[in-house]
């Protein structure tokens, strides 16, 4: 195996084995872009030194060879005295995974090669700044020394000379902090820095070997689901530097607008400087389009090289570079994160240009963007007082408490507070903090600083660089304008959006993107909103290409309007249930506790035509479209008191020896009702077997009602769904009354019917068995609810507040199988029910109803084993009409 490859040997296509990193920066080497050469050692590599501890054995001599070439490419060696070859030692993971893996730059100096870098780069104080910046970076990554211990030296080193930024610290002042550095060096690593070039390459590569299980890269793959087996390559590469004087410098470019999407000049550009500064958001940086004045030639070329790539990877790229003294460095690319707006927008924007199909189109935007989009805004009508703009980093709107630092975010978070985190600025360390948060406000860096580029590939909302802001962490507290002070717990409000910072909570209202599928915004307006209508034409293309139907699951008139504008093709699950709350549930206790079937035949007469107006209603807004209605299906005694409340005032009623005949009859009732285990009790079909004449009742208003939609020349297109049946034997019982109710309403009414009735597949046993099943329904609706819990023998409404924060913590899985479909088991299950279901009925319609229905991931799933649609909540559907679309291009 091969675990050395050059510059020149890798392309973009090999970023599992290269990284991110290293395979961009083949194919920019490939494109004739001016890449300084260097080699990259595989993911391989990595994998197996995790595996083993130990380093592939080949290695030492392949990078041997490889560092031999690139010498012989540059014509001086590592290290070497008089002339020093330099070197970074970067990480590069297939996926990026920004600021959370380490990096050392310009290894091969060393007491002697100092003084040839001066020498060569005439320039004392560059070449004892890049020895100190060395001694830091691999003083703090490689040997663990604390890196706080090296800024406080240099800021000690700052105030002794009255200065404040590093740039007026001259060469003698720096040959000191070098001094110090290696003392420090020393005392808390227990070692001397090593002068040996090769020494300090091997021990650099074997940190970012180690870097890939640090806590914080840990935390960020479990955070953005990228599984941890991967292993991250490392990329040896010539230096460049852009810390040579006011002609040099480093940038970060954006080939469009990460923010809008729109074309046009975007980064952020540090005069003398190396990379790391700008990242780091430590100094701030220009705008990039200064650079046309301070270097015209770097400037066009840099210009020309965004268009080369943007055309070659069809899409926006972000691109690091470094300009040294004159010279114009490409030092990385990759296809660039963007906001979820910018994401669409982009991918229309392409279109357009001729560079994608409307299938890649989809594959440039998810369904968590949309998702995103349809959160609500600020009121723009809203009186606010705002205190503050800083760059809209990510957008959003967020309303919380002011924390000043990851640990109160997270411990207040997890009391259920909503926090904003408030910082100078971001560091990986800050991590959890802002996952707990509703938000990020940082007082200083660009759009490209950690906490911009971090927020934005969580979709947190985020503003940086709010300048005017005077964060000071250490008494958890901020100083606005005019000397207010923010204290930690005072509420504010941030626009990712705009970069507006208020005090206080300011309202939200919703998102232009709801408002147009809500119907009151529209596309093709000649002043319509560019984000609507590039969402329009996306969803335009996915309902072109999906194969999957997208249903609702919604219970009453108004939602189902509502999911019809959404885009909703039906009902897939009419929860009844809901009908019998409020005022009814006393008609249901009565039923419950009826003695006779005159009281219960009472009960029933009552519930009749109040059930039957729902389903009218249902109907009518769904008319032409399939409403399915599951029959009654919870547990009986959630229609009735609570057990503890009824015997205390049974036994109140007792003492004071007042009239309590009713209330005991209820008591007992309740406790005869009362289950240890209610989900696996008498729920489902089993109480439609028990309680004479309560399915029928359902089904003889579902039939009247579709009757007299008839009669007024609607079209209801009725599914009447069996839940929790474990055997056929239960459906062939209840399907045969229903046939028969059926059968009566045609006849008193004179109209024909076409009910079709199927049932839920929410039990193992009814999907093992589910070609005989198939026998007496129509269509099979999986209850991935139900069926997940039942599969795992997890209780779904105990499970994610008990132990799940400990499962998904132990990596047993990355995301509650109740959110996303477990393929493994559960899918299993559905994907063999499914296959059994149409052996014995080819025509048998397949949908799904359990929330998996609207979750991006498991939509892809359900497209794969062929079901004919998905349901969920109407305001999920037009992310499964998304996935569904994308499912299929
Ligand atoms: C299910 O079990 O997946 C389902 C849709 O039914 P419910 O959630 O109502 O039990
Ligand atoms: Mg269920």
């Amino acid at each position: 195996m091969k675990f050395v490859y050059d510059f020149t040997e890798g392309n973009k296509d090999l970023k599992d084995l290269l990284g991110g990193k290293g395979a961009n920066l083949a194919e920019m080497t490939n494109l004739g872009l001016p890449v300084p050469p260097g080699f990259t050692i595989t993911t391989e590599a990595c994998k197996v030194y995790l595996d083993s501890g130990e380093e592939p054995v080949a290695l030492r001599d392949e990078v041997s060879a490889h560092l031999e070439a690139l010498e012989a490419t540059m014509g001086k060696k590592l290290g070497q005295a008089g002339d020093p070859l330099l070197v970074s030692v970067r990480s590069g993971a297939k996926f990026s995974m920004p600021g959370m893996m380490d990096t050392v730059l310009n290894i091969g100096l060393s007491d002697k090669s100092v003084q040839g870098l001066a020498k060569q780069a005439g320039d004392d104080r560059f070449a004892w700044d890049s020895y100190r910046r060395l001694i830091q970076m691999f003083g703090k990554t490689v040997l663990g020394v604390d890196g706080d211990l090296f800024e406080e030296a240099l800021e000690a080193a700052k105030e002794a000379k009255k200065v404040t930024v590093d740039t007026e610290l001259e060469a003698a002042d720096l040959k000191k902090l070098v001094a110090k550095f290696k003392k420090i060096v020393k005392a808390e690593a227990g070692r001397d820095f090593p002068q040996d070039p090769r020494e300090q390459m091997d021990l650099a590569i074997k940190a970012v070997f180690d870097s890939w299980n640090g806590d914080r890269a840990k935390l960020y793959r479990r955070q953005e689901r990228i599984p941890h087996d991967l292993g991250t390559a490392v990329n040896v590469c010539s230096m460049v530097f852009g810390n040579l004087g006011p002609d040099s410098g480093t940038g970060v470019a954006f080939t469009r607008d990460p923010a809008s999407g729109h074309q046009g000049v975007y980064g952020d550009y540090l005069q003398n400087a190396q990379g790391e500064d700008v990242v780091a958001g430590i100094r701030n940086t220009v705008p990039l389009a200064e650079l046309e004045t301070i270097d015209k030639k770097s400037y066009d070329q840099l210009m020309q090289i965004m268009e080369t790539l943007e055309n070659h990877y069809k899409d926006l790229c972000d691109i690091e570079f470094t300009i040294e003294r004159g010279q114009l460095w490409m030092l990385q690319t990759r296809v660039g994160k963007r906001t979820a707006g910018a994401a669409f927008r982009i991918a229309t924007q392409l279109v357009d240009q001729g560079l994608i199909d409307e299938a890649e189109a989809l594959q440039r935007v998810t369904g968590a963007q949309l998702a995103q989009l349809m959160f609500p805004r600020f009121d723009e009508q809203a009186k606010v007082e705002q205190v503050g703009r800083g760059i809209a980093a990510s957008p959003g709107a967020a309303v919380g408490k002011a924390v000043f630092d990851s640990y109160t975010a997270v411990k207040w978070s997890r009391s259920g507070e909503k926090v904003i985190l408030v910082r100078r600025e971001t560091n990986p360390d800050d991590l959890d903090g802002m996952i707990a948060a509703e938000g990020i406000l940082t007082s200083r860096g660009g759009k490209t600083s950690h906490a911009a580029v971090v927020a934005r590939g969580m979709g947190k909302t985020c503003v940086c660089g709010a300048e005017e802001l005077e964060v000071d962490t250490k008494r958890r507290r901020m100083t606005v304008p005019g000397g207010h002070i923010v204290e930690e717990g005072d509420l504010i409000s941030i626009d990712g959006s705009s970069g507006k910072v208020y005090l206080g909570e300011v309202p939200v209202v919703p998102s232009p993107v709801v408002e147009y599928f809500e119907g009151r915004m529209h596309a093709g307006a000649d002043d319509a909103d560019e984000l609507v209508e590039a969402v329009h034409r996306i969803m335009a293309f996915a309902d072109r290409k999906r194969r999957l139907r997208v249903r609702a699951n919604a219970d009453n008139a108004e939602d189902a309007l509502r999911a019809r504008r959404f885009g909703a093709q039906g009902i897939g699950l009419c929860r009844t249930e809901h009908m019998f709350l409020g005022d009814r549930r006393e008609l249901v206790e009565r039923l419950i506790l009826a003695d006779t079937e005159a009281e219960r035949e009472e009960s029933l007469k009552e519930l009749l035509p109040l059930q039957k107006k729902d389903f009218v209603e249902l109907f009518e807004a769904m008319d032409g479209l399939p409403v399915t209605i599951r029959l009654l299906d919870p547990p009986l005694h959630e229609f009735l008191p609570d057990i503890t409340e009824l015997s205390v005032r049974v036994a109140l009623a007792e003492s004071r020896q007042e009239p309590h005949e009713n209330e005991l009859r209820l008591l007992q009732a309740v406790h005869r009702l009362h289950e240890a285990n209610p989900m696996l009790g008498l729920r489902g079909v089993r109480l439609g077997l028990v309680i004479p004449g309560l399915f029928t009742m359902q089904v003889r208003a579902i039939a009247e009602a579709a009757a007299e939609r008839k009669s007024a020349k609607g079209d209801p297109r009725a599914e009447i769904m069996i839940p929790l049946v474990g055997t056929v034997q239960e459906l062939e019982i209840v399907r045969e009354e229903a046939d028969q109710v059926i059968a009566d309403v045609q006849a008193a009414t004179g109209t024909e019917l076409k009910l079709s009735i199927g049932t839920m597949i929410e039990l193992p046993r009814a999907a093992l068995t589910a070609g005989q099943i198939a026998e007496a329904a129509e269509f099979f609706s999986f209850g991935t609810n139900d069926l997940t819990q039942t599969v795992w023998g997890f209780s779904r409404d105990d499970v994610e507040a008990s132990f799940f924060t400990a499962y998904l913590e132990k990596g047993i899985f990355g995301v509650s199988p109740f959110e996303t479909i477990d393929r493994d088991g559960v899918g299993s299950l559905v994907e063999l029910a499914a296959r059994a279901g149409r052996a014995t009925r080819p025509d048998l319609k397949l949908g799904v109803c359990g929330e998996h229905g609207g979750d991006p991931e498991s939509v892809h799933f359900f497209h794969a084993v062929g079901l004919d649609y998905v349901s969920c909540s109407p305001f999920r559907i037009p992310v499964a009409r998304l996935e569904a679309g994308r499912a299929a291009s």
